[in-house]
């Protein structure tokens, strides 16, 4: 306990919630698969950022989770992983089939943010379908893309949808896809999604699961609105911060 309180103060990470899951102070002591480990080797990424030190464990542990980090500290990997590997253990147990899907999804305030996004999910899913592991698909669901290519339907189910809300929000208006498997919902850079006025959209898109489903939010910034929305959304949250801010 001592040990992990060391390790979260030397990374300036401070957390607030109930049995915090220990931080990792590299990434083999999360026991990721080699092509994990390969795609990181790749990217030129060898130690873990503070957020991902203390995000990682807390987004694998299945808790939700608030993540308050600022630019560039490392949040993409910090839930895209754990979503990789999340949808990696349900593909081993139970493959999804033609229409059922996705597993998990990830919303961001911008096209530019969700393309960038999706493609270091491409990347780490080509790592581990070369590497043996069962092939994941993802779909990038954003405005000034067709809706046919983004209705694409995958003979093996879809797995990972990463989008802006208003085309999140069609497409399930529209019934492309369910959530009814969805287990998983990151919602990156939340204060802006908020300021930029997705905050209903964001709560109808939270309306169609059905089932349990893990929530993380990410902010760089923590205003009452912010937090008000999260004491709706999340349930016994984690809370990372990471910097500066000292709240
Ligand atoms: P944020 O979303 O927090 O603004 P990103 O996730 O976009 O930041 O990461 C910023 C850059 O840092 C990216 O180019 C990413 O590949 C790189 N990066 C992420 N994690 C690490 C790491 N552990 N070590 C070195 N570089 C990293
Ligand atoms: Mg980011």
């Amino acid at each position: 306990q001592q040990e992990h309180d060391e390790i979260r103060k030397k990374y300036t990470i401070l957390v607030e919630g109930e049995n915090i899951p220990p931080p990792i102070k590299h990434f083999r002591d999360m026991k990721f698969p080699t092509p994990i480990l390969d795609y990181l080797k790749s990217c030129g990424i060898r130690r873990p950022t503070p957020i991902q030190v203390q995000g990682l464990p807390v987004a694998l542990s299945g808790r939700d989770m608030i993540g308050i980090a600022f630019t560039g500290s490392g949040k993409t990997l910090a839930f895209s992983l754990p979503l990789v590997m999340l949808a990696l253990e349900m593909e081993m147990k139970l493959p999804l089939v033609k229409g059922e899907g996705p597993v998990g999804m990830i919303v961001c305030p911008s096209r530019e943010l969700a393309r960038q996004t999706f493609e270091s999910i491409c990347k780490m899913i080509d790592f581990t379908t070369r590497g043996g592991f069962p092939k994941i698909n993802p779909l990038l669901c954003i405005g000034g893309i067709s809706m046919s290519d983004q209705s694409r339907v995958f003979s093996n189910g879809l797995h990972i949808v990463v989008a802006t809300p208003g085309r999140l929000q069609d497409m399930l208006s529209k019934k492309k896809f369910n959530l009814d498997l969805c287990k998983f919902l990151c919602l990156d850079e939340a204060d802006r999604m908020i300021d930029m006025g997705f905050e209903d959209d964001v709560r109808n898109i939270m309306s169609y699961f059905t089932g349990q489903r893990q929530t993380l939010l990410y902010s760089a910034t923590m205003p009452k609105k912010i937090q008000d929305f999260a004491r709706s959304a999340l349930v016994k949250p984690v809370i990372v911060n990471v910097g500066r801010a000292g709240a």
